[in-house]
């Protein structure tokens, strides 16, 4: 399980200048996009003396390495020796890349459900290639969960992102090398989520409802980084390095059929799910919880070409790997015409 300092509640903010100065971190670069520009200034006016200055050049997704370069030489140049990272998991996954390479520590501040920051796992684009590994390095030192910098997240957002983090829960469930103190986490995690990710889009100013989101997220990141995932990622990561798909509202597409394609190969794990959303059946459970939140439910809505479920259907079966139902090939093409159509599953 991924060991690293957690701070949570509204205000923890307050503490980043302590965790940085715990790692023994004395020029701290903020790292953002230029739309969280503002948390980004307002993390180095707290850090004072110890902040390097801001990097607010963050793109969306799948950390292009060529942004990763530009990132690191203006690290360097401030003579940064720790990245502070504020933002959403395209942010944490630039900290991730650039900690990769020099081994300086992370302190992470997430403003999304994404929860990469509770796993050792980093991505990169190179040549419009994704490549994902697992490191401890990338590991963030400390985060700190502060549920202020996320009321501003809008419902579009925080809907799928929400689901990211359901969909890191569900796949835990039935995970290789599933747990029982993981399951405890991960069924916890979907019980947070889908009792607060509802309230959440319908009053985006509720600051209990977004600190119960945040928690589920907190529980599906360190679901994630503690067991393998199945078909359900395996799917999204091809859908999204293929068809250049949006990451979170893939997730969100796609989890009620993967869990539906799972669904008789994994009946404890499913009623567990089930339970948990409060429903009697687990992908059922999920899709009605997706359209509550008013988030996509058809591939073809976000972006997914119909004549690409076939090479879609390929890829996801061309390499094996574990899920609790064996990987057959006119089972995934029908899971992806479902999610292609929105099909209650
Ligand atoms: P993101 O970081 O791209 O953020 C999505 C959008 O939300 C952006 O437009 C951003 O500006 C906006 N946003 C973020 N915080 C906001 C706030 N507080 N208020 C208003 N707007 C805000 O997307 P994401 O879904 O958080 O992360 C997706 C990326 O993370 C993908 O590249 C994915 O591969 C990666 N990821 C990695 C892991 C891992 O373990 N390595 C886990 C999950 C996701």
């Amino acid at each position: 399980m991924p060991a690293c300092r957690v701070l949570f509640g509204a205000g923890s903010i307050d503490r980043l200048p302590d965790e940085v100065k715990r790692l023994g971190a004395t020029r701290a670069v903020v790292i953002s996009m230029p739309s969280e520009i503002r948390f980004a200034e307002d993390a180095a006016a707290r850090l004072g003396e110890m902040s390097a200055g801001v990097y607010a050049g963050v793109v969306a997704q799948h950390v292009p390495v060529e942004m990763l370069r530009d990132a690191r030489e203006y690290a360097r140049k401030l003579g940064a020796d720790c990245y502070v990272v504020v933002g959403g998991g395209s942010t944490v996954g630039v900290g991730k890349g650039l900690a990769l390479e020099t081994g300086l520590p992370i302190v992470a501040v997430p403003t999304t459900y994404a929860g990469s920051e509770m796993t050792p796992i980093y991505g990169l684009t190179e040549d419009g290639i994704k490549k994902t590994g697992r490191d401890r390095k990338v590991m963030p030192k400390a985060v700190i969960y502060d549920v202020n910098l996320t009321l501003s997240l809008p419902p579009r957002i925080a809907g799928p992102s929400g689901i990211n983090a359901l969909a890191h829960c569900v796949e835990a469930m039935y995970a290789e090398d599933a747990n029982p103190i993981v399951s405890l986490l991960a069924e916890e995690g979907i019980r947070a989520l889908a009792r607060a990710l509802p309230i959440v889009v319908r009053e985006p100013g509720n600051v209990a409802a977004r600190s119960d989101a945040q928690y589920g997220a907190w529980l599906g990141g360190t679901a994630l980084g503690s067991v393998g995932m199945s078909i359900h990622h395996k799917l999204c990561h091809t859908l999204g390095g293929s068809f250049n798909l949006p990451h979170a509202e893939t997730h969100t597409v796609v989890l009620p059929h993967a869990t539906a394609y799972n669904r008789a190969a994994a009946p404890a794990a499913m009623a567990r799910i089930a339970a948990a959303l409060g429903a009697a059946d687990a992908a059922q459970g999920i899709y009605d919880l997706i359209g509550t939140l008013g988030a996509p439910r058809a591939l073809k809505d976000i972006g997914m070409p119909g004549d690409g479920l076939d090479h879609a259907a390929d890829l996801a079966t061309k390499n094996p790997y574990y899920n609790p139902r064996p990987i057959e090939r006119a089972g995934i093409r029908e899971l992806l015409e479902n999610a292609y159509n929105g099909t209650r599953p």
